[in-house]
């Protein structure tokens, strides 16, 4: 059975193996901006990363999987324009960067945590990685693909002869119509590598550099934080289709001139949520937006939402009404009225008709994410004239995948809404009480920080340890 992707570098579906003697999939996917709560939209794109982890999962590939977030030097515009987005969220809500960015992060792993998102690897913070970032534009300098204007050190992007190729780009038309003022930029496709903080005024975020005080460029962030992890060349790049045209274009122009690599294997793409019949998008910046509180203050479960986006391919716009998520809502009840009477009845899946639904399931994941094939796959087993203990091991086998708890019964699920997975936070305690029995100080530092990322305060005593929610 094999495995395909739809490559936005060569426009059509590829099969995906990895190169010989790799066994880890080394996939790379950029994360939110931390300078408000993420919308359903944002969350859209991760659901739709999840289910692409899960399925190479599902094909026995073991992952290394980073998902930063960007906590400086993303302006109000991708093409370097206006405004840090972090400035902005600290004069929106009164509080320092620092706050907003530690706040808005903790908010956003809680959503992951509700919509049953796999933890990646490794959670990377750009603000940890400024040397990195420095380097990378030392390389690039040293190379010659940069220069200096009075706002900051610049991408030369006329000397990437490919540069359009990514994004299909018309650079002639963009130059000759570009409406943004250019600045002292040579080419209106240059970026900001390095910029530079302002002579009247002391940013918040601001560090040393070669070129002068200032801050890194959005674009760096990421291919910096890309190749320190997982190479100069990765098997996946993920994102969100509005990041092709600038973001992930000026990505792979920056990181291939550095290292003269091809930057990703893959690069795959989640097209975007829209607002009802207006079409409009869901977006940040207009502070118009949906977030998984709302959705659970008006009575759905966030596994509703997860299941609204798998009704949709993940390459089609998905148009939200509030009528498409209350019949997800009833159709996650119906399924779990289902699948609630096969609890802890699953035995060993042998019959050649319960293989045959496993490898069509299978078959749908694998074409390209198929996920509403594989939901449709799924209610057909439940129909099927199977036995009990095969439909059971069927369920859960394909619950790896679609991440709906029906392994658990819908009572628990309900729990997990509540905020937190009390089971999951009671297993890290034990870890860390074991680490530190074994006097494993490092490990019980990193469980701790874990908890607290989930927004939970433990309290060590003689008679054991508690938690509470921060
Ligand atoms: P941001 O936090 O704005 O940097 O965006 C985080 C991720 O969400 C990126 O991968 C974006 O491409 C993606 N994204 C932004 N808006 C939408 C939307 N309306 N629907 C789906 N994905 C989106
Ligand atoms: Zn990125």
């Amino acid at each position: 059975m094999s495995l395909s992707f739809y490559n936005t570098a060569s426009r059509r579906k590829e099969l995906f193996t990895l190169p010989e003697g790799e066994d880890t999939v080394r996939i790379y996917c950029c994360g939110p901006t931390v300078y408000h709560f993420a919308h359903i939209g944002n969350l859209r794109t991760y659901l739709f990363e999840d289910a692409l982890r899960r399925t190479l999962e599902y094909y026995g590939y073991k992952l290394k999987h980073i998902v930063n977030i960007t906590d400086v030097g993303h302006l109000t515009s991708d093409e370097d324009e206006g405004e840090d987005k972090m400035e902005k969220g600290a004069a929106r809500t009164g509080k320092t960067v620092w706050e907003v960015a530690d706040f808005y992060t903790k908010a956003f792993m809680q959503d992951w945590h509700l919509l049953n998102i796999e933890e990646p690897t490794l959670w990377c913070r750009a603000t940890d990685h400024i040397a990195e970032q420095i380097d990378l534009v030392k390389t690039l300098e040293a190379k010659g693909f940069t220069y200096r204007t009075s706002d900051g050190i610049y991408f030369d992007s006329l000397k990437f002869p490919r540069y359009a190729d990514f994004a299909h780009l018309d650079v002639e038309n963009l130059q000759k119509g570009s409406r943004i003022d250019m600045g002292e930029k040579h080419s209106a496709t240059d970026f900001a590598l390095w910029k530079f903080s302002p002579t009247d005024k002391k940013r918040a975020m601001e560090w040393d550099s070669p070129w002068g005080v200032g801050f890194p460029g959005w674009h760096i962030e990421c291919s910096a934080m890309a190749m320190h992890h997982l190479g100069p060349t990765l098997d996946i790049h993920c994102g969100g289709s509005d990041h092709i045209r600038v973001h992930h274009t000026n990505e792979i122009a920056q990181s291939e001139c550095a290292t003269g690599k091809p930057f990703s294997r893959f690069w795959m793409h989640g097209e975007f949520l829209r607002m009802g019949a207006s079409d409009s998008k869901m977006s940040k910046s207009s502070g118009e937006f949906l977030t998984v509180d709302l959705l659970r203050e008006k009575g759905f479960n966030p596994l509703d939402y997860r299941l609204f986006a798998l009704t949709s391919h993940y390459r089609n716009y998905l148009n939200f009404t509030w009528d498409a998520l209350e019949s997800a809502k009833e159709s996650l009840k119906s399924l779990h009225k289902k699948t609630d009477l096969l609890m802890g009845k699953a035995q060993k899946i042998e019959s050649k008709e319960a293989l045959d639904w496993q490898a069509q399931f299978k078959d749908a994941i694998g074409d390209d994410l198929n996920m509403p094939k594989a939901l449709g796959i799924l209610n057909n087993v439940l129909r099927a004239d199977l036995v009990e203990s095969e439909k059971a091991a069927l369920v859960a086998d394909f619950d790896k995948v679609l991440g709906l708890c029906l392994d658990i019964p819908r009572e628990d699920y309900e729990k997990k809404a509540e905020g937190v997975d009390a089971k999951e936070i009671e297993s890290l305690i034990t870890q860390r009480t074991e680490a530190r029995q074994a006097k494993n100080w490092a490990e019980s530092d990193r469980i701790r920080d874990v908890l607290a990322d989930k927004g939970i305060v433990i309290k060590d005593s003689p008679q054991g340890t508690t938690w509470t929610l921060k």
